[in-house]
């Protein structure tokens, strides 16, 4: 009983390790650039990766900075209520 929890232990563990993998492969294939400002992104700055913003879509990866995530979701916003309010007018 106890042996097998230790092997569902260790694969959950070697699962977890996997993920992270390939989380970290992700960033190795990253961009080290905003892409909108250009600005330098390090990949050993915990903080950095934390906060920047990493969108994967169709195999590709972009990265944007916080200021130009915030900037790009305000204008999403923007085009979002815009849309909804011509809408209602009409
Ligand atoms: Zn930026």
């Amino acid at each position: 009983m106890s042996s097998l929890k230790k092997k569902i232990k260790r694969r959950q563990e070697k699962e977890a390790k996997k993920d992270l993998q390939e989380k970290v492969g992700l960033f190795s294939k990253l961009e080290d650039k905003c892409l909108v400002c250009q600005k330098d992104f390090d990949k050993k700055n915990k903080e950095m990766v934390m906060s920047w913003s990493v969108i994967v879509k169709e195999d590709k990866v972009r990265l944007y900075c916080p200021e130009c995530w915030d900037r790009a979701n305000k204008l999403i916003k923007e085009i979002k209520d815009g849309y909804t309010n011509s809408k209602v007018d009409v």
